[in-house]
């Protein structure tokens, strides 16, 4: 019996420190309650860039907002979640067609998760030969889950012409996806499937459904400065500005 225990322990401890390897490749952070942001990287051109998603623990289940960027986390963000809070995820729902969100969608409903997004990127996802959902909503959708409920929110064309937000209006959090960018963001990233006379018109839209968010979760940099949105308004207004090339 002793044994057992010792090899147990001893097995324990190789995954522990399995574990603490792959951290840098999957980062879990507490945002509040039962809320928490996860972080996956992905090179691209030449440099090291963090998505992040992010995940809700509700009584029978977790949801996803969107997917691992880097492949190999799938299965690995399941095993931290499970062995984090003993549940499984139930549901995803990713907020644009780019691979940032979508990537993750395919392996997810093969494990039985009931995979979301909206009709509109489901249609630009198929075109560009990414990864669908099973389960498609036409309009703007209040999902309800366990003690939790959440809205979809379509507000135009920006980062691209499908991006969602998704909005907890009593918890006050805005997940903004890749359509908001950090405060020290010099520009409002990659634009090649972007609408730059209509970007500063629909973060406004935004602004104006998401009154006074506690949090403004983002894809690709920090999100614990509230100026964010303010921030990406101010860009969008000077993008619009600028003379066609
Ligand atoms: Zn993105």
């Amino acid at each position: 019996m002793k044994t057992i225990t010792l090899l147990s322990a001893f097995l324990l401890s190789c995954f522990f420190s399995f574990a603490q390897t792959t951290t840098s490749k999957l980062k879990i952070t507490p945002l509040t309650g039962d809320f928490y942001i996860y972080t996956t990287y992905n090179d691209y051109e030449g440099s090291r860039i963090p998505a992040n998603g992010m995940y809700l623990v509700t009584t029978n289940g977790v949801v996803l907002f969107d997917t691992p960027w880097d492949t190999t986390q799938f299965q690995p963000l399941l095993d931290s979640i499970k062995l984090k809070h003993n549940k499984t995820v139930t549901l995803c729902i990713a907020t644009h067609w780019h691979s940032d969100r979508t990537e993750g969608l395919a392996y997810y409903k093969q494990q039985g998760i009931k995979t979301y997004t909206t009709a509109l990127t489901d249609e630009l996802s198929k075109k560009n030969n990414k990864k669908r959902a099973e389960f498609l909503i036409k309009r703007d959708t209040l999902f309800t889950t366990d003690q939790y409920s959440f809205e979809t929110y379509y507000p135009g064309e920006g980062h691209t012409a499908d991006n969602i937000i998704i909005w907890f209006k009593k918890e006050k959090i805005l997940y903004g996806g890749c359509l908001i960018k950090g405060v020290d963001a010099v520009n409002l990233g990659y634009l090649g499937d972007a609408n730059p006379a209509e970007y500063e018109t629909t973060l406004k839209r935004v602004a104006k459904k998401c009154a006074a968010p506690k949090f403004i979760i983002i894809s690709h940099s920090d999100w614990n400065n509230i100026n964010s949105l303010k921030h990406s308004i101010q860009l969008a207004k000077e993008l619009k500005k600028k003379p066609k090339k």
